[in-house]
């Protein structure tokens, strides 16, 4: 079982990953919870140079997200899947799309073409978008740590509004929950979604 947790910064995801982590790991499933950009060595280090590193072309910044997620798939999500354990993941492919794709005004479709080879076309059992507005996500996330968190209000909601349209495409394999709302409450419409779905 692979789940994602998208949304904007400031919504809440790294949360959400640890609640729901803790109720899989209460029914006795064992859960490997991971980050991207992160999440092994290598990631650490691209997660550096993105978010601190030099002014760079949006196509290099793609690449580089892509290169973070080829290297956690390749080294993480795929052996712990094998293992038959259940993978909870912070942001996946679809950040890319929405971030590099929107937010850069590169096309969707090519970045979205390039993080499934990046990947090998493993796509999320379920989705979550954690949807919060540009003006939420400012206020949670406070002070200002990285290159991507420092970009305005319009860059956040062309990126929020992508994830919303790529859940409502695929309704199946998405749901939206609302991040403005007390995190245990969140918490609970992720395990509805999943029981819905006879994931959990
Ligand atoms: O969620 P987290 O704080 O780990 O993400 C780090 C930063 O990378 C965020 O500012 C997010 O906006 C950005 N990001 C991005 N493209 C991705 C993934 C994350 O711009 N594909």
């Amino acid at each position: 079982l692979f789940i994602a947790f998208e949304g904007g910064d400031g919504a809440g995801k790294s949360t959400q990953v640890g609640l729901l982590a803790e109720a899989l790991r209460a029914a006795g499933r064992e859960v490997v919870t991971t980050r991207q950009p992160g999440g092994t060595a290598l990631g650490s280090q691209l997660r550096d140079l993105v978010l601190h590193g030099s002014a760079m072309a949006a196509r290099a910044e793609a690449l580089i997200f892509a290169a973070d997620k080829a290297q956690h798939v390749a080294e993480v999500v795929r052996p712990a899947l094998e293992r038959g354990e259940v993978v909870v993941t912070d942001r996946y492919t679809d950040s890319s799309v929405a971030y590099q794709g929107a937010g850069r005004e590169l096309r969707h479709d090519e970045v979205h073409a390039v993080q499934m080879w990046a990947v090998g076309d493993l796509l999320p059992d379920l989705t979550v978008v954690v949807d919060v507005t540009a003006e939420q996500g400012r206020a949670r996330r406070g002070e200002v740590h990285d290159r991507l968190e420092s970009e305005g209000d319009a860059f956040h909601e062309a990126v929020r509004a992508h994830f919303l349209a790529m859940a409502q495409g695929e309704p199946e394999r998405y749901v939206v929950v609302d991040g403005g709302q007390d995190p245990q409450d969140v918490h609970g419409e992720v395990l509805a979604a999943l029981e819905q779905r006879g994931l959990a």
